[in-house]
């Protein structure tokens, strides 16, 4: 081939082309999931950090993928999200947490509920009918709207559209509670606290990390933790991963938290047994 200028060129090589066709197979093979069902649920323990008492669950989807094995959701979320796929599947997710929780509840009886957290992507928040969904997939499973959690992350409200707003409000007005995901990595957590109807905060697993031997990190951990009881929302630590970590967390009153210290995120079965031994 002669030279037909430089971005011509580009595009023909080789790997690029391979890496393009990979990203179609990879939308045709999540069209196709999305029509067979192949994805699962983990749940990992949000554990009260001064009694070890577990008092919810987080739900974290995979994709079991028939030739790829299981696929972690960074590989194929944001691909979710670009196609619009993301909502059938987030509604998927919706649904089977609450049906999964309220089983689990439903076990428990006599004990305090546990809760469930569901991530949300922006697209979802995008659809005018969210609050629906949301509603349906709480009566459908049997969960009282007090013991669901959605979880946003800032950048989601970074670029919020005037819409999203009302649609939080909305969603409040069901009784469900809003989380902060990995606050303080965004570039104006405060604002988001004033002008979004939040309940929880959770801390991100990057101050978590060094708050046992970065000073630095630890007083921006504490700080964020005594905001967070000054406007009386509850706290998650994420990722917390050793007892040095655990330590600090709990002298600086941080109420919950969850990391591999405790519990990796877990499968259904996995997950019930351990509910099971704590009893
Ligand atoms: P996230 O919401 O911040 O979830 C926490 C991630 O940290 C999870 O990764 C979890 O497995 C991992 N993790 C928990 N404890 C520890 C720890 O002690 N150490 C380390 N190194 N990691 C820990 P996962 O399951 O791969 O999920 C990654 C992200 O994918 C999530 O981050 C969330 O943003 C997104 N995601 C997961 N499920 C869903 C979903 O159903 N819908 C949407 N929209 N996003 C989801
Ligand atoms: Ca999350
Ligand atoms: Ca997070
Ligand atoms: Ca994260």
């Amino acid at each position: 081939a002669k030279k037909q200028g430089k971005d011509r060129v580009e595009v023909f090589r080789p790997e690029l082309q391979a890496s393009f066709q990979a990203g179609l197979r990879l939308e045709a093979d999540l069209r196709r999931a999305v029509v067979r069902h192949e994805f699962e649920l983990r749940y990992q323990p949000i554990v009260h950090l001064r009694t070890g008492e577990i008092t919810g669950l987080e739900a974290l989807v995979r994709w079991q993928h028939p030739e790829r094995g299981l696929i972690p959701p960074l590989d194929f979320i944001p691909l979710a999200e670009e196609t619009g796929m993301i909502v059938p599947i987030g509604e998927w997710v919706l649904r089977e947490a609450c049906r999964q929780a309220a089983d689990w509840n439903a076990q428990r009886a006599g004990r305090r509920p546990l809760t469930v957290s569901v991530n949300m992507s922006a697209v979802q928040l995008d659809q005018a009918d969210l609050p629906e969904v949301v509603a349906a997939a709480l009566e459908g499973g049997g969960l009282p709207a007090a013991n669901l959690v959605i979880e946003l992350t800032e950048s989601l409200l970074v670029d919020h559209r005037p819409s999203t707003l009302r649609q939080l409000e909305r969603i409040k007005e069901l009784g469900v509670r809003l989380a902060i995901d990995d606050f303080g990595t965004g570039y104006s957590s405060l604002a988001y606290l004033r002008r979004f109807p939040v309940d929880i905060i959770k801390i991100d697993k990057s101050f978590v990390d060094d708050v046992g031997d970065v000073p630095a990190a630890a007083a921006l951990t504490l700080g964020i933790i005594q905001l967070g009881q000054a406007l009386s929302l509850s706290t998650i630590a994420e990722g917390i991963e050793d007892a040095g970590q655990l330590l600090e967390l709990t002298d600086g009153n941080c109420e919950l938290g969850q990391g591999y210290y405790f519990a990796e995120p877990l499968t259904e079965q996995a997950m019930s047994d351990l509910l099971d031994r704590k009893d």
